[in-house]
This record gives structure tokens, C-alpha cells and sequence, in this order.
């Protein structure tokens, strides 16, 4: 019922960080532990169903490795949201993480809503990056946050309704 809304959004973040498994588990529910790489980028479609519109996102999902980060551009340009993932058990990703948010806040469409999804949530014994550390950048960052689990599908559907949510009323 009610409208229907198309949107771009665009998965960056470092290797094996779990883009490609997010993806799969919000569009088709299914997860694999040996997920194949990314060669270039991927794209599919979803789509979340809100109080009064369905939001339907076209996603890319890129290939995060530095040989390919050339490529970035051309896969947010036009990106009304983009989905920046970390592994919360690896700092490096983090890093990474803060590095894709800064090249969008420059580069990236003036609007685009920006998620930080920290994945892995349920290595939570491994975890190097703290929830709150998190939080905190994101609200610095005016951007959302969420933690997620791709192999468990904790927060996957949430996230993208949140995304949709806030994109539908920009
Ligand atoms: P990408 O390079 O960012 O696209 O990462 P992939 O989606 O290919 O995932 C890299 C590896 O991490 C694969 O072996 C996945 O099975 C694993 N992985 C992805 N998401 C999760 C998760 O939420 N939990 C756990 N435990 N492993 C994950
Ligand atoms: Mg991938």
C-alpha cells in the first residue's frame, strides 16, 4: 500500500568485514561461511515495507580491497544511503570503517544517509571494538549505528528499516 520509493544504497567497508554476507541475509535470508569475494560489485534488490510506503533499495555491494577502492566512486555517486561495515572484532576495520565515512561526508551525495554497521555481533568474545566507542563516533558523526550479525541475522532487517525509515522522510 501507499507509495513506492527507489533508492540507491552502496556497501563499503574493508575485506571479509561481512558485506556480501549482510546482503544475502537481507535479500535472501540465507548465510554462507565461506561467502565467495566480491569481484568489483554486486547488485540486488530489496525491499522494506513501511507504515505508508515501500522503499525499495537497489544495492551495490562493492569489493572493499584497496586495489578496487579506485572504483569507490563510481558505485556512491548517486547513493541516497550507504551502509559503512566493520567487524567488531578487528580494530583495523574500524579504522577503515571512519575512513569510507570521511571520503562520503567529502565526496558522497550532500544528503546521503550514512549507517555504521559494526558486524559480527555474535563473536561478541572477540571483540576489539567497543560498543560505545562506536556510539559515540556515530553520534559525533550524526550518522546511525547499529550492531549487526550476518550468520545469526541479528539487526539485519532492522538496519535496512531504519535506513528507510529516514530516507523516507528526507
Ligand atoms: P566482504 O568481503 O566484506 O564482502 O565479507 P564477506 O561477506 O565475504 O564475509 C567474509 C567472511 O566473514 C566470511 O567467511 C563470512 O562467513 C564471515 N562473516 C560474515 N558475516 C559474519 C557474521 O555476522 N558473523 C560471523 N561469525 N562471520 C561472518
Ligand atoms: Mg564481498
Amino acid at each position: 500500500t501507499g507509495r513506492v520509493c527507489h533508492f540507491k544504497l552502496v556497501l563499503l567497508g574493508d575485506t571479509a568485514v561481512g558485506k556480501s554476507c549482510l546482503v544475502v541475509r537481507f535479500v535472501r535470508d540465507e548465510f554462507f561461511e565461506f561467502q565467495e569475494p566480491t569481484i568489483g560489485a554486486a547488485f540486488l534488490t530489496q525491499s522494506v515495507n513501511l507504515e505508508n510506503a515501500t522503499v525499495k533499495f537497489e544495492i551495490w555491494d562493492t569489493a572493499g580491497q584497496e586495489r578496487y577502492r579506485s572504483l569507490a566512486p563510481m558505485y556512491y555517486r548517486g547513493a541516497a544511503a550507504a551502509i559503512v561495515v566493520y567487524d567488531i572484532t578487528n580494530k583495523e576495520s574500524f579504522n577503515g570503517a571512519k575512513s569510507w565515512v570521511k571520503e562520503l561526508q567529502r565526496r558522497g551525495d550532500p544528503n546521503v544517509v550514512i549507517a555504521l554497521a559494526g558486524n559480527k555481533a555474535d563473536l561478541h568474545t572477540k571483540r576489539r571494538v567497543e560498543y560505545e566507542e562506536a556510539q559515540k563516533y556515530a553520534e559525533e558523526n550524526c550518522i546511525l549505528h547499529m550492531e549487526t550479525s550476518a550468520k545469526n541475522a541479528t539487526n539485519v532487517k532492522d538496519l535496512f528499516r531504519e535506513i528507510g525509515e529516514v530516507m523516507y522522510v528526507i
